[in-house]
């Protein structure tokens, strides 16, 4: 695996995310995807998008406002409760950020104590209103879960959505890290993708579609363990729930579901975790927190988290605003502050990261280093590009009428200029999963070659059919379903 000073580069060299502001020296922390970049991140939130709301007949989204008013920030408690400690090291002149409980504890990688220089919130801070002496203290939000909370009255009384249902959203969130390294690890300006799933306080275990992940295989790092011989296990989702690791269903469940869904875009198994927060990490507002972990070159980290935030946010903005946000629950006849039983919270970014760091591969191709992204089909840039074997000779006319057929159904990409082997090392590099080559025979026979990206394979196959194969091998079925290899 490449380190992260190394994807950071690669990504940089092909147009996948750029420093913000290069051409002024940058700014630490924030990052702009560029053309390949930005495609991938809009199809990982699509993705999230349609496996979170659009499959589900309990799911709705919105789309808040980033700058929210104080009064917002100081009931959720972040005003007074997100803290962050800055630890420094002297030999190597280092600030970190470390969790409160670490305090005294963490050591530097050159085996030095932290000092601690204090504690500091994250939150950025602005003013509303151009005229100072009537200006109002503001803040862009640190995430993106209040603008659901404040809303939750607005979308009950609009959208008929009745317990358990959900409420999801993506969109930027902004902390003022005090160091923030490794790419797009720590940035301090990210996205978020985020899902607040309320039950009735009392129905956390109600959860009929618990066996969709029941057999789904986990390694888990339990808060026992951490404390004692910090050994992972390999377990089913139906195992933890069974033995009581995780508390209740509907908690389950969601942990599951975000974890196979890793799994189902092709992230190696080996570097999944689950991690459950020990008592003295848990947030202000949580009963129980688990952490999708990956194993990046700077070691296991988070990924996105999962808290069961209780009926926290809810009574804390209902005593703050005076408006009643409670529930009627039409079965039980009672009003009831519902609980957040899960919050899958993940990083658009950290997610594009890990995508791209566990797809990243260099092979020895016939004595030569072929670099190829071993991308999901459904994440990668380009799903295919069109790539006449020559210019001339009417194959590039022939090359733009494939392209202008398939560019309909996939995003699709042309390339008529160099040498046919250096085009396709190009989409490997980006990883694009197949490459349609057009010769002179597909003049008389309306055919063409399909290239599958991770075998080099090749297949011939008509045009007509080009793109229900494509869709097919997309989904997960073989090239030698469709035709004989042809090298
Ligand atoms: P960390 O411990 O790494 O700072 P966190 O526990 O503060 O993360 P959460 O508040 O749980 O993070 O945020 C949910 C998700 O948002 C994280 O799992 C991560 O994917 C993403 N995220 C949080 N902070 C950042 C950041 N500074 N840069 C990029 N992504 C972030």
């Amino acid at each position: 695996m490449p380190t992260i000073d190394e994807i950071a580069t690669f990504a940089k060299k092909k147009g996948f995310v750029f420093p913000s502001a290069e051409i002024y020296g940058g700014m630490a922390g924030f990052y702009d995807y560029g053309p390949l970049g930005s495609e991938m991140v809009m199809k990982i939130k699509n993705l999230w998008w349609k496996s979170i709301v659009h499959d589900r007949e309990n799911v709705v989204g919105i789309n808040g406002s980033i700058i929210g008013s104080e009064a917002v920030w100081n009931a959720s408690g972040h005003v007074a409760n997100f803290i962050d400690v800055v630890a420094f090291c002297k030999k190597c002149k280092l600030k970190i950020k470390v969790d409160k409980h670490e305090i005294g504890k963490a050591k530097c990688d050159c085996g030095a104590l932290y000092e601690n220089l204090g504690e500091f919130n994250p939150m950025f801070s602005t003013e509303v209103g151009v005229i100072k002496s009537e200006a109002v203290k503001a803040y862009l939000r640190p995430e993106t879960a209040q603008t659901i909370f404040i809303n939750f009255k607005n979308v009950l009384d609009t959208s008929r959505v009745k317990l358990p249902f959900g409420i999801a959203q993506i969109g930027k969130a902004f902390r003022n890290e005090i160091s923030p390294r490794n790419f797009l690890f720590r940035m301090r300006e990210f996205e978020q993708m985020e899902l607040e799933f309320f039950t009735h306080p009392d129905k956390k275990n109600d959860c009929p579609i618990f066996e969709e992940v029941e057999k789904v295989k986990v390694n888990v790092l339990t808060a026992k363990e951490q404390a004692g011989t910090g050994k992972m296990e390999s377990m089913t989702m139906g195992d933890l729930l069974k033995k009581k690791i995780i508390k209740t269903k509907w908690h389950a469940y969601w942990i599951g579901y975000r974890y196979n869904w890793y799994l189902d875009l092709g992230v190696n198994p080996e570097k999944l975790r689950l991690r459950e927060h020990v008592p003295e990490e848990l947030s202000h507002y949580s009963a129980a927190t688990w952490d999708i972990d990956y194993e990046y070159p700077i070691g296991w980290k988070e990924l996105e988290g999962n808290a069961d935030r209780t009926d926290y946010d809810l009574q804390q903005h209902t005593k703050s605003s005076k408006v009643d946000l409670s529930y009627y629950d039409e079965d039980t006849k009672e009003r009831v502050i519902p609980h957040v039983v899960s919050e899958p919270s993940a990083g658009v970014d950290r997610v594009f990261l890990t995508l791209l760091m566990d797809a990243y591969h260099e092979e020895e191709v016939k004595g030569e280093t072929r670099i190829v992204l071993k991308l999901h089909p459904d994440v990668a840039p380009f799903k295919v590009a069109i790539l006449p074997l020559v210019k001339k000779d009417g194959l590039s006319e022939k090359g733009k009428e494939v392209f202008n057929n398939l560019k309909q159904k996939f995003n699709s990409f042309y390339d008529e200029s160099g040498s046919i082997g250096r085009r396709y090392r190009r989409m490997d590099e980006i990883g694009t999963p197949f490459c349609i080559t057009v010769d002179h025979e597909s003049l008389e026979q309306d055919d063409c070659t399909l290239r599958e990206r991770d075998s080099m394979r090749q297949i011939r196959i008509k045009i007509k059919d080009l793109s229900d194969i494509i869709k097919k091998l997309s989904e997960g079925e073989k090239l030698e379903t469709f035709g004989k290899f042809i090298n």
